[in-house]
């Protein structure tokens, strides 16, 4: 531990390192501080798909410039980033219309898709079925980061290149603003000291200041995850994203059909009421990660999420896939689900304690797309650069 940092984080997810990626870039001292051994939120049970492309406009800017600093820092370190595309594989005519207009819309943002023929999508991806898709649209500049992996890679390369000292098994516990120093405390009693502090705390909201997010519009998303057996000689490259995502993702919101379309879907049908979207992606055992689904409380009721999995979810997803791809296997190895946080009104949560402790949370979906092109424009306002 060092006297004093320039920047200490607290929260050692996608968020926070990237915080602490481009403070340390601009020469600052940084330490991280971990309540548990390895992160193990939002961060590690994600998809890992990069999607600058399902964004609105201000989010694609943060996420065209997340896609450059990947892409940077795998110059330099393998993290397992893949530039494998991202596909949005539509199941009719409604969206075929969707992906035609988003196409349209990318071209007058000079953010590079093609439309692909159904012929073109069958031929690029293997086990598509013909009875489901009728086109899609490709976006080539697109990556996939492994999520299991890719925090502890990039920690690792912040650590032995960039300087950063990282704290693991550290629960801050409170933070207090000492006149000429900010110091994080922990549960063991410990003090780390420092200019400034943030803190990015992704969806625990029990330790640190209860009050401020009890009094928000935080909520909290619940989603539930499947991932396959390793397929055995098969490959599904980058992101592939389907029907209903094309019908719920933020960027397809700026389509001049988009509006009329949904006004037409049936608000009680399964996937509404859970939220459930198809996306496929194969992990590097061969495996392929299947989700998701999304239930939500308020912050201050997260725990009535509960922790189970709900099974009808489960079976619709994997029934729902199946009409999508003809995988070699369906056997499914893991379950899981994970969660994070989102604001009600804004796109994310940014909450300044004193004028050197700042909460940044509630990125929502859009994490591991976004952050580090965010991060580095916060850091930017944060150390008024
Ligand atoms: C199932 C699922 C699929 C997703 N798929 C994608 C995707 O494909 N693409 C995409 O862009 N986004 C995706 N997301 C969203 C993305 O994963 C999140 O936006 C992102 O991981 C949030 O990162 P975070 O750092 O804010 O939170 P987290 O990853 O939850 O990290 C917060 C960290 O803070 C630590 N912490 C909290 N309080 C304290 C404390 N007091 N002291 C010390 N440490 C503390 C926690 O232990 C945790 O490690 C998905 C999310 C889920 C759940």
């Amino acid at each position: 531990m060092k006297e004093k940092y320039d920047l200490i984080i607290v929260g050692s997810g996608v968020l926070g390192t990237f915080h602490a990626y481009h403070a340390l870039r601009k020469g600052l001292s940084v330490a991280i501080l971990e309540k548990n051994s390895k992160p193990e939120g939002a961060t590690v049970r994600n998809f890992g798909q990069v999607v600058p492309s399902g964004m609105d406009r201000k989010w694609q800017n943060f996420g065209k410039e997340s896609l450059n600093i990947y892409k940077d820092i795998q110059s330099q370190f393998d993290i397992n980033l893949r530039q494998n595309g991202t596909i949005y594989v539509a199941s009719n005519e409604e969206e075929m219309q969707l992906i035609e207009e988003l196409h349209q819309i990318n071209i007058s943002n000079d953010y590079e898709s093609n439309l692909l023929t159904k012929e073109q999508c069958l031929t690029k991806y293997n086990g598509l079925r013909a009875d489901y898709c009728t086109g899609g649209l490709f976006f080539p500049q697109e990556v996939t980061v492994e999520p299991s992996t890719m925090i502890h890679k990039l920690h690792q390369f912040m650590t032995t290149s960039l300087g950063l000292d990282l704290f693991m098994n550290t629960t801050v516990v409170q933070t207090e603003d000492r006149n000429d120093e900010v110091v994080a405390i922990t549960a063991t009693g410990l003090e780390y000291k420092a200019s400034k502090i943030i803190i990015c705390n992704g969806s625990d909201f029990k330790i640190l200041y209860p009050e401020i997010y009890n009094n928000s519009d935080l909520i909290v998303s619940k989603l539930q995850m499947l991932q396959t057996k390793p397929q055995k000689n098969y490959k599904l490259d980058g992101s592939i994203l389907t029907g209903l995502t094309i019908r719920r993702y933020e960027s397809f919101e700026e389509c001049k059909s988009y509006q009329a379309i949904k006004e037409k879907e049936n608000p009680d049908s399964f996937e509404k009421k859970y939220g459930i979207h198809i996306l496929f992606k194969q992990a590097l055992d061969g495996s392929v990660i299947l989700g998701d689904s999304h239930e939500y409380a308020p912050a201050k009721e997260i725990d009535s999420l509960g922790f189970d999995l709900n099974m009808d979810i489960d079976h619709f997803m994997i029934e729902e896939a199946k009409k999508i791809i003809d995988l070699p296997t369906y056997e499914i190895q893991n379950r899981w689900f994970g969660m994070y946080s989102q604001c009600k009104t804004k796109d994310i949560f940014e909450y300044t304690v004193d004028q050197n402790i700042h909460i940044i949370t509630g990125i929502g979906g859009k994490g591991m797309t976004g952050s580090a092109g965010f991060a580095k424009h916060n850091i930017d306002t944060i150390f008024n650069t």
